[in-house]
């Protein structure tokens, strides 16, 4: 037999059914990428996502799918590709949860530096403050006059503990000194159907998520959260926290993409290529910066620098998290 097998070539190995899908290259052709979204579809990961596996389909030579795996404020999905194949054929794309998560959790299911590689970061995402659009306030000073006179009665929508969401929850209940009652959901995606229907108050998202939705003025806007004004048309009238007074107040989250520990590295390099070829196409550049998302151009979208950039997102994010006493188990 052994004699017989190396008297073939790799065509006919392959025609045999004896030659491993992963010699035979990657990606084959006929097998989907899928991407794990750790929040429910609708809302901003999952609209990073779509927009990144149209943009990754060409370069990678083969489809890409995008999957919900939505609960405990992103781990669930971030645990289902810890564990799964590492075949190069499920990855996840996921926020600065990545990074908050560690601190947040006492028992995470997975190990964030270990269990994972790292594929490459794709974008920078500014977060603003927004409420149901019958709240009585209508700019940042009326908001903070409204939440004195209704302290303990305010409700702040997220999507579980170590969402982005709830990080920018936390820091803006500590700025305000306000405790507010937190009501998470699966994402921010249904949260926002609820914001609109007036059934929660406030809530602090991605733009990519509330751009459309402040344009649309079916929410109201309060500030968004980075150092400077954005340039997006929707969001250039919101003030920063800086501006209103509220100082040491800044979260910009990041998304990036992640793959099951020992995935092949030929697999890891036509990931990361594609990656790359995604975060170079102008049609997904165009798409993400009308959404007030800014692309990733510097060296974290190679995959050594963006392991590099989450242990450095941890190690900031720990002592904040720390010092708001804030655990889940
Ligand atoms: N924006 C959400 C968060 O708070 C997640 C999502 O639904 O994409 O992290």
């Amino acid at each position: 037999m052994k004699s017989l097998l190396k008297s073939l070539t790799p065509l006919a190995l392959l025609a045999a059914g004896t030659l491993s899908a992963h010699a035979a290259g990657y990606p084959q052709p006929d097998k989907v990428v899928t991407i794990i979204v750790p929040f429910a579809a609708g809302g901003p990961t999952d609209r990073v996502a779509r927009d990144l596996a149209e943009a990754m389909r060409k370069p990678l030579g083969t489809t890409v799918v995008v999957d919900n795996a939505a609960g405990g404020g992103g781990t669930i999905g971030a645990n289902k590709v810890a564990k799964a194949a590492p075949d190069g054929y499920t990855v996840l794309l996921h926020h600065i949860g990545m990074a908050t998560q560690p601190s947040l959790y006492r028992h995470l299911p997975f190990k964030t530096m270990d269990d994972f590689e790292y594929l490459g970061m794709v974008n920078d995402v500014p977060m603003t403050i927004i409420g149901r659009p019958t709240l009585p306030a209508n700019n940042f000073g009326e908001l903070r006059t409204w939440l004195n006179a209704n302290k303990g009665k305010v409700n702040l929508a997220n999507a579980g503990i170590g969402a982005a969401s709830h990080l920018c929850g936390l820091l803006f209940q500590s700025a305000l000194k306000q405790e507010m009652t937190t009501v998470p959901y699966k994402g921010t995606g249904p949260a926002m159907t609820d914001l609109i229907g007036g059934q929660v108050d406030l809530m602090c998202d991605q733009s990519t998520n509330t751009s459309g939705q402040i344009e649309a003025k079916k929410v109201k806007a309060f500030a968004v959260t980075t150092a400077k004004r954005l340039a997006t048309p929707a969001l250039k009238d919101l003030p920063t926290m800086q501006e209103l007074g509220v100082k040491d107040f800044q979260v910009t989250i990041w998304h990036g993409m992640y793959a099951p520990k020992g995935t092949p590295p030929e697999a890891l390099k036509k990931l990361n290529d594609a990656l790359k070829a995604a975060l170079k196409d102008p049609e997904f550049i165009k798409k993400q910066e009308g959404l007030g998302a800014v692309v990733v151009t510097d060296k974290r979208m190679e995959r050594a620098e963006h392991k590099k950039f989450v242990a450095a997102e941890i190690a900031k994010w720990s002592p904040i998290i720390k010092a708001a006493g804030v655990y889940a188990d």
